[in-house]
């Protein structure tokens, strides 16, 4: 049988524009639908115009820190609508960049909404039915805003990055990555800031000193982070939003941003119908080659509820071409994913917490809190955190979580060596880089723990 397409990918975002790019330039005939921006969220309302923000808003602490260094520094103020502007454009830049070399790799793109109306066919938003030999199913995820009373006055991450205003109050509901860079940003920027937790701690899932260090100096700069808090409920004032929360105390924001986690994106896609099991977060059910329940249906990225990373969906895409047409059966590496989250301040972490590599085996703990050069003359109290979990067994290095300026940039390059299997020692026979924070790394002696 012939088909319009070998390859039809549903969804231009980080894993569907990887994979139709490289199958097409493979050789394959490639179509893919995009229903709102190429780049998908990543580029439109993630990662990008996320960290244009973390660097907006961390222009007040430089300020501050200068006059340490000798500078004389004026009035200052931050002005939204110049930021998002700029911050439009550079995005608007992307997205031309994205749908640019789709194209210029032969990819045959459609501006509509793709619904999966057999297991070789997809139909349009335009009503067009198109057959395909495979179809990708990379549709990403959607945030999840619990049932609360006055739930439809809350933001998501989807509009946080388009409001016309800076608030000047806001709520920050969740304690994940989402809520806690967004709580440093608007922090940063000068909005005051409420963080609601609903559990002990921040960074569930994060190594516990890591997660403590982060919650301090956050609050340290001005984040007033109430953990075991939830909202009980919002309503509608005439000067905001007012919010109720578990302990039924009240106050009043300008906006409540809710970033309480993402469900894949699945709802109305005809995959069930089709046959496509999936899960209980209404994930597709993936195996280890990112193959679904249904032979000519594949997924990858966050629909699938594997690890929701930019880098991680890019590299399932082509490992999804590598094996459909490559001929090379390929399985995406899951294990050791250096990842960051923008809090303010940064972390950078590779492997196990502290927690998590104790209940798997006996362990060496080499951590240390400590201020920065950078901070002295700033009159900074703020301090990195360094840390490394080693194997007392085999003196492999199985985590190493960094706190401070730069985390993001050095977890980078500790990744590497972490996952090539580098001993405490291979960390200790590496000359430190002198005067630095990352040194650090290298000159950590003795066991804390
Ligand atoms: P997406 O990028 O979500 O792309 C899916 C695309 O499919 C979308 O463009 C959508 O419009 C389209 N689509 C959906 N349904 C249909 C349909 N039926 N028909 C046609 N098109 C459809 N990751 C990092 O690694 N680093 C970060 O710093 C980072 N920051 C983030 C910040 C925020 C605020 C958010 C929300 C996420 C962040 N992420 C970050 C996660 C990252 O954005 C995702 O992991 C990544 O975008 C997943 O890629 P994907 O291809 O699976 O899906
Ligand atoms: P996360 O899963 O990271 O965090 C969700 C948070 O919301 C958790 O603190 C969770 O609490 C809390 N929560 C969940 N349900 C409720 C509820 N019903 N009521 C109150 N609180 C609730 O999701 P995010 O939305 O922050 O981000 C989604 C994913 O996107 C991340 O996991 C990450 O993979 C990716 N991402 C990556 C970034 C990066 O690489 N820097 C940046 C941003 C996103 P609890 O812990 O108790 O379950």
């Amino acid at each position: 049988m012939s088909y319009d397409y070998d390859l039809f990918v549903i969804g231009g975002g980080s894993g569907g524009v990887r994979a139709g790019r490289v199958a097409s330039q493979a050789g394959a005939k490639v179509g893919l639908a995009e229903e709102h921006r190429y780049g998908g969220t990543c580029v439109i309302r993630g990662c990008v115009p996320k960290k244009l923000m973390v660097y907006a808003s961390q222009f007040s602490e430089h300020f501050e820190d200068a006059v340490g260094f000798g500078w004389t520094v004026g009035d200052q103020s931050f002005n939204w609508a110049r930021f998002m502007a700029a911050k439009n454009a550079e995005i608007d830049r992307l997205e031309g960049i994205y749908a640019k070399n789709l194209k210029a790799a032969g990819v045959t793109l459609y501006d509509a909404r793709a619904i999966v109306t057999g297991p070789h066919e997809v139909t349009l938003s335009s009503d067009q039915v198109i057959t395909a030999k495979t179809i990708l199913v990379a549709t990403g995820g959607w945030p999840f805003v619990p049932d609360i009373p006055g739930k439809e006055l809350a933001i998501t991450s989807n509009e946080v990055f388009l409001l016309p205003e800076q608030p000047q109050r806001v709520l920050v509901v969740g304690g994940g990555y989402i809520a806690s860079e967004f709580a440093g940003i608007l922090n940063g920027m000068g909005t005051e800031t409420t963080q609601f937790y609903r559990s002990e701690q921040i960074l569930r899932g994060f190594d516990n000193e890591v997660r403590d260090h982060v919650a301090e100096e956050m609050r340290n700069k001005g984040v007033d982070l109430r953990v075991n808090t939830d909202v009980a409920s919002l309503s509608k004032t005439d000067t905001g939003i007012l919010v109720t929360d578990t302990a039924g105390d009240t106050f009043e924001v300008d906006q409540v941003l809710y970033a309480t986690g993402r469900v894949p994106n699945t709802k109305g896609l005809g995959l069930e119908d089709v046959g496509v099991e999936l899960g209980r977060k209404g994930e597709v059910k993936v195996d280890a080659y990112s193959a679904t329940s249904v032979p000519s249906i594949y997924a990858v990225g966050d629909v699938t509820d594997r690890v929701a990373l930019t880098p991680v969906a890019i590299r399932e895409g082509m490992a999804f071409v590598e094996t459909v047409f490559k001929d090379n059966p390929t399985s995406p590496d899951h294990d050791l994913i250096p990842t960051a989250v923008f809090t303010q301040p940064e972390i950078g972490t590779v492997g196990m917490g502290e927690e998590e590599a104790r209940e798997s085996e006996e362990i060496e703990v080499y951590s240390a809190a400590f201020r920065p050069m950078m901070h002295i003359l700033a009159g900074k109290d703020e301090k990195m955190l360094m840390k490394l979990i080693v194997s007392k067994a085999t003196r492999k290095v199985l985590g190493c979580h960094i706190v401070g300026h730069g985390a993001g940039e050095m977890i980078q390059l500790a990744g590497v060596a972490v996952k090539m299997g580098a001993t405490k020692e291979d960390f200790d026979r590496t000359v430190a880089v002198h005067p630095t924070a990352a040194e650090e790394l290298v000159t950590m002696s003795t066991p804390t723990r």
